[in-house]
């Protein structure tokens, strides 16, 4: 049983406060098969504010200071996530700064986007102004011609599934009679 096993590691305390009441084991997401590997044991006080149930109480987090150090990979990198939520506290950062982790362990850390701000002038609009996510589906909003082709790719037209050209915001790609184009984003509108 993971709990037993996280009770055990942990010494019955919350791997993040050192709480001792109303444990509960919290496995990180992406994952979401309990094991003992990816998960730490928290306290509820803990558990809202990671699930977001209550807002971020930056004087109680003061305790990621300590179990960042802690010998337990997946408590690191909950407290590197959560230290990057807090990342506008200079506190936060600084112990981001000081924290050592391996790149696997890194990319575990950023695998949620915890703390990450898109780079505004990186944020694809489409011609109302709507923020455009890949995958989205698009409409035309006039006739264009498909570059090297013969072909015109009409008003109207719905394009799914698109895809967002990361380095340029004004560019996306979909298809469009099976053909793969590159698209305005001023020319489309968000369906
Ligand atoms: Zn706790």
């Amino acid at each position: 049983m993971t709990q037993t096993a996280l009770l055990e590691r942990s010494d019955n305390k919350c791997e993040l406060c050192g709480n001792t009441n109303n444990l509960d084991s919290y496995t990180l997401p992406p994952d979401n098969i309990p094991s003992f590997d990816k998960s730490i044991l928290v306290c509820d006080n803990c558990m809202k504010q990671i699930n977001q149930d209550e807002p971020m109480d930056s004087n109680h987090w003061r305790c990621l200071t300590e179990s960042m150090w802690n010998e337990n990979l997946p408590v690191q990198v909950m407290s590197y996530r959560l230290l990057s939520r807090l990342n506008s506290e200079s506190w936060a950062q600084d112990a981001l700064d000081m924290m050592y982790l391996d790149d696997d362990a890194l990319a575990w850390a950023k695998a949620t986007g915890d703390g990450q701000k898109k780079d505004e002038s990186l944020i694809h609009k489409d011609s109302n102004g709507v923020q455009l996510e890949s995958g989205d589906t698009v409409v035309l909003i006039k006739d264009l011609n498909v570059k090297g082709t013969s072909f015109t790719a009409k008003r109207g037209t719905a394009v799914r599934k698109i895809s967002l050209e990361l380095d340029n915001p004004e560019h996306i790609s979909g298809k469009v009679n099976g053909q793969t184009i590159v698209i305005l984003t001023k020319y489309v509108k968000k369906s």
